[in-house]
Parts: C-alpha cells; structure tokens; sequence
C-alpha cells in the first residue's frame, strides 16, 4: 500500500547524487515502480534558499510533472544541528511542500557529533536528536532516525550493525515513547528509510513497529540518490507490507492527503 508514495529523492541538484538524476529520468522511474505520488527532497545545502530560487524550481517540477499520471511534491532535506537549531529557517521551510529533517547527518560540520562511538552514548545523542528533530518547528518528517551510516562512521559495516543494535538495546523506552507522543500531537511523521535494511540494521524494524504503537505515522522515502534506488527492493517491500499498514497511518504532507 505505502508503495505508492515515496518522498525521498535526491535530483542531480544534490552533490551526493548521481548525475543521472533528472527530473525527467526520476518520473520515469517513479512510474516504472508505480508510484502515485513522489516527493523530491534535495539537501538543503544543495542550492541557494532563497524565495527566487526555490520559486524556480517549483516551476521546474511543475513542468515535468505535467501530462503525467504522477504526482510531484517539492519538499527539502534539512537537518538538526542541536537542540532547537536545525538547518533551514522557518521561513524557507514554508516555501516547501514538506521537510524531511535528519537527525544524524553527522558527516555535516555544525553538528553535534556523539562523543564516541559507545552504545549507551549513541543511544543517548540518537535520542537527543530525535527529541530535537520532533521539537523543531520545521519538521514534517524525521529522516532515517536511528539508522547508522557506514559511510558517515566510517566504520566496516558488520561492526556498526552490531553497534546499532546495542544502541537499539540501551535506548531509554520511557524518553523514546515520550518523543512519539510528541510527535503523534504535533502530527510529525517517522520515515521508513530502506537503509536499515542495506546496512543490515533489521532490528530498527520494531521501531517503526513502536511508532505505529503510539500513533506516530510513517513515511516511506527511498532516499534514492540514483535512478535504481527509486523502486523499493524486495526486501523492503516485503518489510513495508509485514506492517500491514491502514491508510490512516501512511503521512502525506498536508493538502496532498
Ligand atoms: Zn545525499
Ligand atoms: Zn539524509
């Protein structure tokens, strides 16, 4: 069900994207998979945030969106910095469709890093950002919490699955279901980031799992940075549909429900 909208995909715009992709080439793609509804979500450093610029590209997405059977949603990729800093002002974040926020984009300078590579300390941060992810203004949608990046680490894979399910493990429950019920209030969505699965992090299903527990909704987001990355893999689809999800528990950014 949720493999019809997928609002996380990097255009060429973002300097860790392919170069292939082209807002053309995407909505191919995102119709070969069967999409209904996509979402573009550049990094927020991946041009100038201005009003003029963004105004720009909202024409540009409208016009390859045209006389297609898709639709498109121009959304941004921001991140937190540290407790009530994220990376984009209000302002600009209004100027968007939605805002994934990402709480762990810790290869960025100006964000707080964990101070060692620790289970019970990466627990500790990973919550401390998700707080300050849900209590930002900007936020619609939490990008990837929780999923470590062997790119970002800089570690060898196998170890940071181990670490992310120590982390996983040390979490204080009570805080983690607190920041849930903040963001069922405030209406702020958790994404389904196929990474967990790529870097062997499975275990970070049950937390997906706990968000539906306590009413948070989700949101998929391939976080495609290349045209094969659009369309889910088996497996996570296999993943999205063991959630048997209803329809009132997959986000939209509001006027596109
Ligand atoms: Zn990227
Ligand atoms: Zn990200």
């Amino acid at each position: 069900m949720m493999r019809t909208a997928n609002y996380h995909i990097h255009t060429h715009y973002s300097p860790c994207a392919s170069r292939e992709m082209r807002l053309s080439d995407i909505l191919d793609a995102a119709e070969n998979a069967g999409y209904e509804r996509i979402g573009i979500a550049d990094h927020c450093y991946s041009f100038d945030l201005n009003s003029k610029r963004i105004k720009e590209l909202r024409a540009e997405v409208e016009e390859a969106a045209a006389d297609r059977d898709i639709e498109v949603c121009l959304g941004i990729e921001a991140y937190i910095m540290r407790h009530r800093l994220g990376s984009i002002t209000h302002q600009i974040a209004g100027l968007f469709d939605f805002v994934l926020v990402a709480p762990n984009h810790y290869h960025i300078r100006g964000v707080t890093q964990p101070s060692r590579l620790h289970p019970r300390i990466m627990a500790e941060h990973e919550l401390y950002m998700f707080e300050a992810a849900i209590s930002n203004p900007i936020t619609d949608v939490v990008a990837h919490p929780f999923v470590l990046s062997p790119r970002i680490f800089r570690v060898a894979p196998d170890r940071l699955a181990r670490l992310s399910l120590d982390m996983m493990d040390e979490l204080d429950e009570k805080r983690l279901v607190e920041a849930l019920e903040r963001a069922r209030l405030r209406e702020i969505a958790v994404e389904i980031n196929p990474k967990f699965l790529m870097f062997d992090q499975g275990h970070i299903g049950s937390f997906y799992r706990l968000c539906l527990e306590h009413g948070v909704r989700l949101s998929f987001g391939s976080d495609a940075h290349d045209l094969d990355s659009i369309a889910p893999s088996d497996e996570t689809a296999a993943f999205i549909k063991s959630l048997d999800l209803t329809e009132d528990q997959i986000w939209h950014p509001l006027g596109f429900d």
